[in-house]
């Protein structure tokens, strides 16, 4: 069935990978950027090409309005199916001891805020209650928020933890409006996101470590999340499903 999706953060990496396999299924995806247009209108061509209808959709999901303004420009495309709570940073290696407030802060503002802003905006679409179809949230944990990130970044591993609980609430909460919550853990992914830590060959040292090892490629997260959406997972909610390779 055809569906209407919002993607976070769709311009590069998982999001894009996401938003490029609902596109072969034919469905509409807003594709959402913060700075980088060229990426976010290179992915709409993409979705065009495989099948789908897209719209490119600047917005830093940390500032409300812009989250609000998101969902009103993806109701152009159709009624709301779905939600992928994406976007998401991280910062260059550190313990705890030397972090400052700024760098806490900005990881804690776009990492949880932002994805609480937009699983709310989600909801407010989707709930029946409110006028909704109903539909799927997927919310991008890590498996940080199981290993905590020691020595490289316990803030984002805990703005990750914040992720698996709200599933676990916001699953409970919206049920019976028809909405499923679900998250995925992915493990060491090769994406630009390891480099904007400043260690870009981070997936590839530390994937060998991993049961299967290798990393894993943005796409075996995107056919992952692309599921969840979909209803052949139409009984699975309130669940935080790793993608590792056995990490
Ligand atoms: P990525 O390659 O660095 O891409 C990040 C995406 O998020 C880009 O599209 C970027 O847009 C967007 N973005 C960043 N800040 C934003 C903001 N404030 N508002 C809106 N969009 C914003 O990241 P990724 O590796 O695909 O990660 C995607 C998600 O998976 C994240 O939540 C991450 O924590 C999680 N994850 C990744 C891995 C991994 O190994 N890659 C592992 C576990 C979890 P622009 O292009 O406009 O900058």
């Amino acid at each position: 069935m055809t569906k209407t999706i919002l993607i976070t953060g769709a311009s590069r990496g998982i999001g894009r990978a996401a938003a490029i396999i609902a596109g072969r299924k034919g469905w509409s995806v807003g594709v959402n950027y913060v700075g980088n247009k060229l990426a976010a209108d290179e992915v709409v061509d993409a979705i065009g090409a495989a099948g789908g209808r897209a719209k490119a959709i600047q917005g830093n999901v940390a500032i409300e309005a812009d989250v609000i303004s998101m969902f009103d420009q993806v109701a152009e495309l159709g009624k709301l199916d779905g939600v992928v709570v994406n976007a998401g940073i991280v910062a260059p290696a550190s313990p705890l001891i030397d972090m400052d407030i700024e760098r806490m802060r900005s990881i804690f503002d776009i990492n949880i805020l932002g994805a609480y802003l937009c699983a709310r905006e989600g909801v407010r679409r989707l709930a029946r209650s409110r006028g909704g179809k109903g539909g799927s949230i997927v919310l991008l944990s890590s498996a940080a928020a199981r290993l905590g990130g020691p020595n490289e970044y316990v803030d984002y591993a805990g703005s990750k933890g914040a992720m698996d609980t709200l599933t676990i609430g916001l699953s409970k909460e919206v049920g019976s409006e028809g909405i499923r919550v679900n998250a995925i853990r992915p493990g060491l992914i090769e994406t630009d996101i390891h480099a904007s830590g400043g260690q870009p060959d981070r997936a590839q040292r530390l994937g060998v470590t991993a049961p299967l090892g290798r990393p894993g490629t943005a796409d075996e997260v995107g056919e992952s999340i692309v599921w969840l959406l979909s209803d052949a997972s139409s009984y699975v909610t309130g669940a935080c499903l790793d993608v590792t390779g056995g990490r």
